[in-house]
């Protein structure tokens, strides 16, 4: 056989493996798919033959519907910070229902878990609480075309800013209906064009100072603080997304860059592990969203206050994530991600991690990645074999590659990790493309 066929060869074998050891999770699929279409309600979770159910999680330990144990490495794709039911906030969550939930009205949390907010994210002079991270910048849009009186959003491709504004691959069908202008990702020439033709009416750039779903494709500074420039220039806010990033330091990607977007949106770990999103930025933004305005703009949401989430997210960031907890997390991930690429050079494989702090994601090239067409054309075939292979010996990452630290996941999951990926290196060398 030649490599190509030996790879489709040892990928079904991988695939065939998987389906043996995890006849409970394939089980759990089909009976889901009798009420849920594919029997999924998180299209990023799915991947073929059908993707493993998880029964308990502990620390940075996940076991599946067969029993098997993982070191769990993607972190619910960020969210997952804390680890599995950090003590501090299963106590927070308890106490808090210890007063009852649904009180259907306003409760000191809420004000308390925004100026923690505010205290880290220093360009937050105002925030408002949602329930995800895509309400989240689905409000933030809606402020600024308010503000600005326009209509049209300046995106890049690539970009992911939730389930109904995704511009991986060209623009979602289901994606809401404002009118997109698409730049490419760390390129400010791409950007100047667009504006060149479309200034006067651009309401707000919107970008993710690292591409996450993108796969983790940092935004080089000259890039977003030219951003920030053309945005001023064009009169367009600039809307910072760091639902991903914003735990690459105590101050988000904005406070390592010294850099102040108009708004930000924020999501994920904020909320202690439970739904959360949040929008915020310049107080004159801000402040129409101030019911004793007459012209107040209405911001509903039945769950935007919720009081498990105000109550997990308060514990987490006053008790647990102190700054020098996030730095440590980050530098740990920054060792992580150089181990990760060694290993890949050492093989000689073309194969590599790219991200920042405490988040990466693999790809099959060992070219530089400043945008996601770098990445377009790379074979995803060694990527997947990989991805089993390390499931089999126990490393739980996403299928796609993303990789996402929670502070349980100590240096001695770092060692573990690295052994893994250098054992699995190894036995498919052969396979893997070669390194240029
Ligand atoms: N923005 C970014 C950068 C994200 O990574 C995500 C989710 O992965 C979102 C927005 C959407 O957040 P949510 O899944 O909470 O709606």
């Amino acid at each position: 056989m030649n490599p190509p066929d030996r790879l489709d060869a040892a990928l079904a074998d991988a695939i065939a493996g998987y389906r043996a050891r995890n006849p409970g999770s394939e089980r759990q699929l089909a009976e889901a798919a009798e009420v849920l279409p594919g029997g999924n309600t998180r299209s990023v979770l799915f991947h073929a033959p059908f993707p493993l159910t998880m029964a308990r999680g502990e620390g940075c330990r996940l076991w599946d519907a067969d029993g098997h144990r993982y070191l769990d490495a993607l972190g619910e794709f960020t969210a997952g910070l804390y680890g599995h039911s950090h003590p501090v906030i299963r106590q927070a969550i308890v106490a808090a229902l210890q007063d009852g939930l649904n009180l259907s009205s306003h409760t000191v949390r809420e004000a308390a878990l925004a100026r923690e907010i505010r205290a880290r994210f220093a360009s937050l002079q105002l925030l408002r609480f949602t329930n995800s991270g895509t309400e989240a910048n689905l409000l933030a849009l809606a402020a600024a075309t308010v503000h600005t009186g326009r209509r049209k959003v300046l995106v890049f491709d690539g970009a992911y800013h939730g389930g109904v504004l995704s511009f991986g691959g060209g623009a979602s069908p289901v994606n809401v209906p404002h009118e997109f202008v698409v730049a490419c990702y760390n390129d400010l020439d791409s950007v100047r064009a667009r504006v060149q033709r479309d200034g006067a009416q651009i309401a707000a750039i919107l970008v993710e100072p690292m591409l996450g779903a993108g796969g983790c494709i940092p935004g080089e500074p000259a890039f977003l603080h030219g951003l920030r420039a053309i945005a001023d220039e064009c009169g367009a806010l600039l809307i910072f997304d760091e639902v991903m990033t914003s735990r690459l330091s105590s101050g988000g990607r904005q406070a390592q860059l010294g850099l102040t977007p108009d708004l930000t949106t924020l999501g994920k770990y904020l909320g202690g592990g439970l739904s959360f999103g949040a929008f915020g930025g310049r107080a004159d933004v801000m402040a129409r969203f101030d019911p004793r305005r007459a012209d107040a703009l209405a911001h509903a949401g039945t769950f935007n206050n919720n009081v498990l989430t105000m109550a997990a997210g308060l514990a987490g960031l006053t008790e647990v994530l102190t700054p020098h907890a996030i730095e440590a997390l980050n530098r740990r991930g920054e060792r992580l991600r150089t181990r990760l690429n060694d290993v890949f050079v050492r093989h000689g494989a073309a194969l590599q991690f790219t991200g920042l702090g405490s988040v990466m994601t693999l790809h099959a090239t060992n070219r530089p990645i400043a945008s996601p067409d770098h990445v377009a054309g790379t074979d995803p075939r060694a990527k997947e074999l990989l991805f089993f292979d390390l499931l089999e010996r126990g490393i739980f990452l996403a299928r796609r590659g993303l990789i996402a630290l929670s502070l349980p996941f100590g240096d001695a999951e770092v060692d573990e990790f690295v052994a893994t990926l250098d054992a699995v290196v190894a036995a498919r060398r052969e396979l893997l493309p070669v390194a240029d």
